[in-house]
């Protein structure tokens, strides 16, 4: 019982997720359930919705009992062990490729880190190749050469020169540093200058894209 029980559905929930983008099927599954605020997914597992419920109509019973003899006789009935066991919950966060992210911002600000998953308001698709890129998931050349064994040669289909991990793909490649890179800096500079408008009273530009004059 218990775990098992609801097991079926929940992969049934997570098929429906993926075919619908919303969930990489190698990402971490622990992950999916795990609460926003701790970086995770927050979906709420049927196990956890169905304790949730039961917990709250025993509480109601307890609650009625006094007034009703077939409610206080439901309560003599009933056995102690018969609420689940809860069982410890092994963390995303420990294992070893899904947790790698984590473990290595852990240095930093993890709350701040994981803002995004609270505020952003992602579309389920982006957040989905986001959180998936995060644990490793990808198939990039180095894990399809070193894992999945699809492929011998691990190196970066556009540099060929260093393995094509994610972390090549998004900061680490020299042909995407005048183009790519620079976009990106640029469009996060972007977003410094109109909060620093803002604050200061200046003329805040319409678009997002457009580009800044130099001196304001
Ligand atoms: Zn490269």
């Amino acid at each position: 019982m218990g775990r098992t029980r609801y097991e079926a559905t929940e992969i049934e929930t997570r098929k429906l997720l993926t075919m619908h983008g919303g969930f990489h099927h190698r990402a971490s599954t622990l992950r999916l359930y795990t609460r926003r605020n701790e970086g995770g997914q927050g979906l709420m597992s049927v196990r956890a919705t169905v304790q949730d419920k039961t917990t709250k109509i025993q509480e109601n019973v307890r609650k009625m009992a006094p007034k009703g003899e077939l409610l206080s006789e439901y309560l003599r009935q009933q056995k102690p062990d018969d609420a689940e066991e809860e069982e410890e919950e092994p963390s995303w966060r420990d294992k070893p490729p899904h947790g790698m992210y984590h473990r290595q911002i852990e240095v930093a600000d993890s709350k701040k880190s994981y803002q995004w998953l609270e505020k952003a308001g992602l579309k389920d698709s982006t957040e989905a190749l986001i959180t998936a890129a995060q644990e490793q998931a990808l198939s990039t050349r180095s894990i399809e050469a070193g894992i999945y064994h699809t492929r011998q040669d691990p190196r970066c289909r556009l540099c060929k020169d260093t393995p094509e991990t994610v972390q090549h793909i998004i900061a680490g490649c020299k042909m995407q540093a005048g183009t790519a890179y620079m976009e990106r800096h640029n469009q996060v500079a972007g977003m410094v200058y109109r909060n620093i408008c803002t604050e200061y009273g200046l003329e805040v530009p319409r678009s997002e894209w457009k580009t800044p004059p130099k001196v304001v």
